[in-house]
């Protein structure tokens, strides 16, 4: 049977850490499907899904096995719809681990045929995350080591539209 992993998130925007576990999982699965959010009550986003969903795709031509499908409502019923029983998340500090270990429980709860499963990135990229960045872009700082190299003049472009609000 084909093994199809699910790694969602919000991708906003994709970083070079979660390129870094996307390229981890492509090692290990046959293939993987990108689930970006559509929507968070916690979250405003810069990018709107079918954005963050287009710099996703650019960022990953050169990987073949890859999805990616805006989503919306629980992840353990879009998991199930896409054949998948396997959910990728990434771990860096261990400020993550709380949150993604209730995350990861009630998941079960929900269906117990899904697993979470959790890879770490290269250390480059354990202190950073898309908030971060877009923060420090904010500032003018130089955010050109975490944004994949495709993406970047975009990304760069879009924090300078929202700044200059
Ligand atoms: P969410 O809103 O679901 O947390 P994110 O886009 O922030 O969405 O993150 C999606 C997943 O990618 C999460 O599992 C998160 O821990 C992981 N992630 C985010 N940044 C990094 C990074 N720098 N290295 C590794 N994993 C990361």
């Amino acid at each position: 049977m084909k093994k199809i992993v699910i790694y969602p998130g919000s991708f906003d925007p994709l970083t070079n850490g979660h390129l870094d576990i996307i390229e981890r999982s492509a090692k290990i699965f046959d293939e993987i499907i990108i689930a970006v959010v559509k929507k968070n009550s916690k979250k405003k986003f810069l990018f709107s899904a079918i954005e963050r969903k287009k710099l996703i795709e650019k960022s990953v031509v050169n990987l073949g096995n890859i999805k990616v499908k805006i989503f919306t409502g629980l992840l353990i019923d879009f998991a199930i719809k896409q054949d998948s029983y396997t959910i990728i998340r990434g771990l860096r500090v261990l400020s993550d681990f709380e949150y993604e270990f209730r995350m990861a429980l009630m998941n079960r709860k929900l269906n117990d045929n899904v697993s979470t499963i959790f890879m770490m990135p290269n250390e480059k990229y354990t202190h950073i995350g898309s908030s971060l960045i877009k923060e420090v872009g904010m500032l003018d700082g130089k955010i050109d080591d975490y944004i994949p190299i495709q993406i970047l003049s975009e990304v760069k472009d879009k924090i300078n539209d929202e700044k200059n609000k």
